[in-house]
């Protein structure tokens, strides 16, 4: 059973509205492509396991994606967690391409690309390791002992995995996503004894997703880019112009396609929530980032969208819907 779906990462969606809100010449414009475009391979890379998870029996297998825990200061993130009564297993998914060597000496993962280029990354061997060593302290303080096993998924099955002669044993715990399901049921076949009744395992589930605390991103500050760099204005959905789009009898225009939106004003405010950390908005806020000159055709909209808000009177500020961002 899928206990938390994965969501798209709010770095990823963060980074969209960054770029499709600063200027089209933007001198940060190519790192923020460069890096969305990995984020994106990332997640699909953490999609490709879906398939041979939904193939589990519900009852037996609690999946959670993406479960952020923290052990006091230190923050540790599961892409993909297994619990059942008897083991559980730490899924740390590679979207890697060309062909990977495992380097046992200087501890690290080294990647040739198909077209040649060679990259060099942490071992994810021993990324999975912390994560292991850090899920089975937070489960103590728990009281909760239950066997944790890890392995590495390499999401692209043309992908070529190597390591030195004599260390293959090392390779044990990396396989490619087609054989992810018959290893479950290997390790699944090794556990015999139930370690933790379904009481408990509901107890630690409850635990798991009460504790998660979702990861925050500030764009604008990663990126070094000044709130005024920010283009402002409702955006038309249609043509991608960066021109603001105008207020009109009641709709948004856009000056350059002629396309009329009701709704621009909902995607304005919901991009404005994600660049800013602490996400609120008052009256005025809103009519400056909205290019509106009238406060109450500006109260009435934010009226419409049903926000949550604090404050009285003047003071009021509007919130997102959600305000735990980015949580799965
Ligand atoms: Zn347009």
């Amino acid at each position: 059973m899928i206990v938390n779906e994965r969501t798209i990462p709010i770095k990823i969606q963060k980074s969209e509205v960054l770029l499709r809100r600063i200027p089209e010449n933007h001198w940060k414009r190519a790192e923020i492509v460069s890096d969305l475009a990995k984020r994106w391979a990332g997640f699909r890379g953490e999609q490709a396991v879906d398939f041979p998870l939904s193939k589990l029996p519900e009852k037996d297998y609690l999946i959670f994606h993406g479960i952020r825990l923290s052990n006091g200061k230190y923050s540790f993130q599961i892409d993909t967690l297994i619990l059942t009564a008897f083991f559980a297993l730490i899924l740390e998914v590679k979207n890697y391409a060309g062909t990977l060597y495992f380097d046992p000496i200087l501890d690290q993962l080294i990647q040739t690309n198909p077209n040649g280029e060679v990259k060099g990354y942490a071992n994810p061997i021993e990324q999975a390791r912390q994560q292991q060593i850090e899920l089975e302290k937070w489960l103590k303080k728990r009281n909760i002992f239950i066997p944790i096993e890890f392995l590495i998924i390499i999401s692209k099955p043309s992908t070529i995995i190597q390591t030195a002669p004599g260390y293959m044993k090392m390779l044990q715990k990396v396989l490619h996503v087609q054989f992810l399901l018959s290893r479950i049921e290997k390790i699944s076949s090794s556990y015999k004894k139930e370690i933790i009744s379904s009481k408990e395992l509901k107890k630690v589930c409850r635990a798991l997703l009460k504790e998660h605390t979702p990861e925050t991103f500030d764009p604008l500050q990663f990126y070094k880019i000044l709130s005024n760099e920010i283009l402002t204005g409702a955006l038309c959905d249609k043509c991608q112009s960066t021109l603001p789009l105008e207020r009109h009898y009641g709709t948004w225009f856009c000056p350059k396609c002629q396309t009329k939106d009701k709704n621009a004003h909902i995607r304005a405010i919901n991009d404005y929530f994600l660049l800013n950390n602490d996400p609120s908005i008052s009256n005025q806020q809103f009519r400056e980032f909205l290019h509106l000159s009238s406060a109450s055709i500006a109260k009435k909209l934010l009226i419409s969208m049903n926000l949550p808000f604090k404050g009285h009177y003047k003071d009021r500020v509007y919130l997102p819907h959600n305000l735990n961002q980015g949580k799965t």
